[in-house]
């Protein structure tokens, strides 16, 4: 019981560190390349989509105010920014599985305690 104790608290440590360094540079978003044509109107990238300039790299995301936007990414900033998106995704990963093992020891004590107290199964769905 104390081992089994100490090894979960070990591995929630863990994770709680995995989050706290993932925190630190995760960005949320998509990353996606297009060619652009420039602001020389004589440039041959306004007569010929071959030779638009490009392909850029852009981070697409939804701002605060949920509208969608993008921002240009540098190639020498692109690891950097692959980097934080990747971040995000485990991120994301991570704290669901909190989720999944938060809400199973939820379950569990609730279960006892209806088993113990005799309430009825079923009830109001969230
Ligand atoms: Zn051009």
């Amino acid at each position: 019981m104390i081992l089994t104790h100490n090894m979960m608290s070990r591995r929630s440590q863990t994770r709680f560190l995995t989050l706290q360094r993932l925190a630190a540079i995760a960005v949320q978003g998509g990353l996606s390349e297009t060619t652009r044509t420039c602001g020389n109107p004589s440039c041959a990238c306004h007569k010929d989509a071959e030779r638009r300039h490009g392909p850029h790299l852009y981070l697409t995301f939804r701002s605060r105010d949920g509208r969608s936007s993008s921002l240009y990414v540098p190639r020498e900033q692109e690891p950097r920014v692959r980097k934080a998106v990747q971040a995000w995704a485990k991120l994301w990963e991570t704290i669901v599985e909190i989720s999944h093992r938060n809400r199973e020891q939820m379950g569990g004590a609730m279960r006892r305690r209806k088993t113990r107290k005799g309430v009825p199964r079923g009830g109001r769905k969230a």
